[in-house]
Parts: C-alpha cells; sequence; structure tokens
C-alpha cells in the first residue's frame, strides 16, 4: 500500500488551502488571493494545472486522472523523495551510471544512495539489483529508461519484475521516451500496481525545457500525496501557457522527433567511421554516447573551436566517452567540419 511506504508526516499532512483551490468554478469578481487587480500576470495560476492536463491527454495519451505536473520533472523527483523517505534512514536505488539529480536530491533530503552498477554491455544487472533490493529495501528505486547518458532502453518485463519484488516506490524515468522507436511504457504497470510512478518531461522532445514542466503518471494514492505536498502554485501561469503552447502543433513536434531520429543515425554511422572514435553506443534518445582514444583532449579542441559536448569519463564504465547532443542540421554541420580535420 502507498499509503503505508509514504512518510507519516506526510499522509498526516493538512495541505495549504490556496484561494485558487477552495473555488475555482466561473465567477465575475474574485476578491480571495489578495492579488492585484491589474497587470498582464495578476493572477495566481490553476494548481491543478488542468487546462494543461487535459492537452496531456488528448496529445500524449497520458489519461487526466492520472496525471500531475511538476516545475520540471527534477521538481517531481525532489518531492517524491521527500514524500517517501525519511531523512538519516531510508535509501534510494539507482543504476550506474545514469542521471546525475535522483542522487543529488536524495542527499539534500539526508537519505542514502544505492547504486548497482549496470552490466559492462551498459544493460541492467537485474540479478543484483533484485537481491540488493531485498537486502537494502529502498523506499524509491529509480530506473530511467532510455537511460541518460547511456541511451539504453530496458525491456518492459525487467522494469514489471522490479517493481513486483521492490516494495517500495519504483519510478521509472521516461524524458526521452518519444525519441525511442518502438517505445514500450512503463504506464501500463500503473494499474496492476500502485507502486509504479513514471516521469515525463515537456524538456526534450516536446521543445520547452526553458518551461520546465515535468509530468508524473502515477496511481490516486501517490498523485494524491504529491498534491499535498507540493508547493501550491508550483507551475506559473505563462509557463502552464507556454506549455499548452508546445502541444499545440502536434504535428511540428512529430516531424522534429523523426528529423531528430533520422539525424541520430547518419551521426551515428558518421562517427563510427572517425579514426579516434573507438565505439559509438546504440541510442533510442536524442544524444549520442560515443568512446574515442582520448576524451579529455577531445573535449578541449571541441571548446576550443566554440562547440561544448558533455565530457562522461568520469562516470564508472565509461572512461573516454563524450555525450553529444542532436542539434540543428548547422550545429552538427559544425560539429562534423571540427571533427573531420582531427587525424587519429
Ligand atoms: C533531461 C532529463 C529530465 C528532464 O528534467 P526536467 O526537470 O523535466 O527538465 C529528466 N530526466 C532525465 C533522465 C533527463 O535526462
Amino acid at each position: 500500500m502507498v499509503s503505508e511506504l509514504l512518510n507519516p508526516w506526510i499522509r498526516d499532512l493538512v495541505p495549504y488551502s490556496s484561494a485558487r483551490s477552495e473555488f475555482s468554478g466561473s465567477a465575475g469578481v474574485f476578491l480571495d488571493a489578495n492579488e492585484s487587480w491589474t497587470g498582464r500576470s495578476c493572477r495566481y495560476p490553476d494548481p491543478l494545472c488542468r487546462e494543461l492536463r487535459l492537452r496531456i491527454e488528448s496529445v500524449m495519451g497520458l489519461p487526466f486522472d492520472s496525471t500531475a505536473i511538476g516545475n520540471g520533472s527534477d521538481e517531481i523527483i525532489d518531492m517524491l523523495i521527500r514524500m517517501f523517505c525519511s531523512p538519516g534512514h531510508d535509501r534510494i536505488m539507482i543504476e550506474r551510471p545514469t542521471y546525475g539529480t535522483y542522487s543529488v536530491f536524495a542527499s539534500v533530503s539526508g537519505v542514502s544512495v544505492i547504486d548497482v552498477p549496470l552490466t559492462p554491455s551498459l544493460d541492467l544487472d537485474t540479478q543484483s539489483m533484485l537481491s540488493a533490493i531485498e537486502k537494502e529495501k529502498p523506499k524509491i528505486v529509480f530506473i530511467c529508461s532510455p537511460n541518460n547518458p547511456t541511451g539504453r532502453i530496458y525491456p518492459l518485463s525487467v522494469i514489471r519484475k522490479i517493481a513486483e519484488v521492490n516494495k517500495g516506490m519504483t519510478v521509472v524515468d521516461e524524458a526521452y521516451a518519444d525519441f525511442s522507436e518502438g517505445f514500450a511504457s512503463a504506464v501500463s504497470l500503473i494499474a496492476e500496481n500502485e507502486r509504479v510512478a513514471v516521469l515525463r518531461t515537456l524538456s526534450k522532445a516536446y521543445a520547452a525545457a526553458g518551461a520546465r514542466i515535468g509530468i508524473l503518471v502515477s496511481s490516486r494514492a501517490v498523485q494524491e500525496a504529491f498534491m499535498r505536498a507540493k508547493p501550491p502554485y508550483n507551475v506559473s501561469g505563462p509557463d502552464q501557457e507556454a506549455a499548452m503552447e508546445a502541444l499545440s502543433d502536434i504535428e511540428g513536434v512529430r516531424s522534429r522527433i523523426a528529423e531528430t531520429i533520422a539525424r541520430r543515425k547518419e551521426f551515428s554511422a558518421y562517427l563510427s567511421g572517425l579514426p579516434f572514435v573507438r565505439e559509438v553506443l546504440p541510442s533510442e534518445a536524442n544524444f549520442i554516447l560515443m568512446r574515442v582514444t582520448d576524451a579529455r583532449s577531445l573535449y578541449d579542441y571541441l571548446v576550443g573551436k566554440g562547440i561544448i559536448v558533455r565530457l562522461r569519463s568520469s562516470e564508472p564504465l565509461l572512461e573516454n566517452t563524450i555525450r553529444i547532443t542532436i542539434g540543428s542540421e548547422s550545429e552538427m554541420t559544425a560539429l562534423k567540419e571540427a571533427l573531420d580535420v582531427l587525424e587519429g
């Protein structure tokens, strides 16, 4: 039961009741929230992001009743840790290497992190994860699929198995799902297991990173706890509007995703032919991870040319790797021109 997993002070929390949540119908005169009576952004935004969630349902197919909006997925990750993990006592579990914020937010909350290394081929080490779960009893297991920075997706059957054995929450971060062809989302697991939650974002495929819109897809019990614990107006009015706009041109979104995938394939093939590239990892995201002979000097060389990529060498299993985001055609051409003149 989710309610038994929540921190008791969250379970028993009496939420702040904002003016906008006490009355949200239509009326002509609002004198309930001490707002100014004039100005472009003078009103508080909808704390429930209802219009946006309706559009998310119609465009992304995520049911209205199972979504809540965070100020980026980052806010949701932070909130989930604070909702479920007791400082100085509970643990989260992550695969390594993965997205960095899970362990940072855990540290901010005084929650320790157990990391389970990926296999040498960068897949989930399912057996090690299952036995670590049974031994350590983490409150939350974060799984990132497609994983950042490896670009790897994990089979749904493996995620289902982990979520069954794990008696805490299993949170699947699907920030890059849209770039994976034939992707099987863990959203389908929520109906059978209320301890599964999925994170989506408008920051990548929907081209709205500046608006800070993360989507929590989860069971009713998790939704309710999140709504109680989150700051009342966590997503600003202009950001909700920007998100509505990002979701208005769905044809544009689809063609940009297709273009990004095509460019990823083409650029991966190009990189594979370079003398100093040892390995280009297959990617299901909007970036490519490659292993080179000397990542640090390649990185410094590119910085000198005004091109910034991401050095990932310090992560376990990722010696001499660089992560490259798939950018515009002209950005990729600039990178190509810089790489073409390099010798082995
Ligand atoms: C980029 C990214 C996000 C997005 O975070 P936002 O706060 O929604 O911008 C989430 N998870 C992963 C793994 C990412 O790489």
